[in-house]
């Protein structure tokens, strides 16, 4: 189901749980409200309402999962990157690691481990922060 975008601030500041497998509607809806939404590269769970460690991404026109995803390895190095977000009015500079590890669980409920860099890795970043109820 497309939902809306959640942007009070009570709900988003919430700390995520896990996500299991009887919380599949919360993927569900995360993939349908993301290929509703254009301009939307990334959509957290707790954007649409669920606080669960959830996300879709859209890379390329296709929607990646990720389920409780953990950051496992980063570069020392960072970027500065402008981000917006669904959920926030405007812009905000922030400091991105420029390649990250991320292991996770896909909506198979296959565990994958994977190396990304550049925009989708500034994009999980972003959803990393949303897990600990952080907005940019
Ligand atoms: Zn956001």
């Amino acid at each position: 189901m497309v939902k809306e975008i959640v942007k009070d601030q009570e709900i988003l500041s919430k700390m995520c749980d896990d996500l299991t497998r009887k919380d599949m509607q919360v993927v569900r809806d995360l993939v349908d409200t993301i290929r509703s939404n254009e301009e939307c590269a990334c959509l957290a769970a707790n954007q649409i309402g669920y606080t669960k460690r959830a996300c879709a991404i859209s890379i390329n026109g296709r929607v990646l999962v990720m389920i409780n995803p953990k950051c496992v390895g980063h570069s020392q190095d960072g970027i500065e990157c402008e981000e917006g977000c669904l959920s926030l009015e405007g812009v905000q500079k922030v400091n991105r690691f420029r390649t990250i590890t991320v292991k996770y669980t896909d909506e198979k409920w296959n565990t994958k481990t994977a190396q990304y860099r550049g925009f989708e890795a500034e994009c999980i970043q972003h959803m990393f922060d949303h897990f600990e109820g952080i907005l940019i």
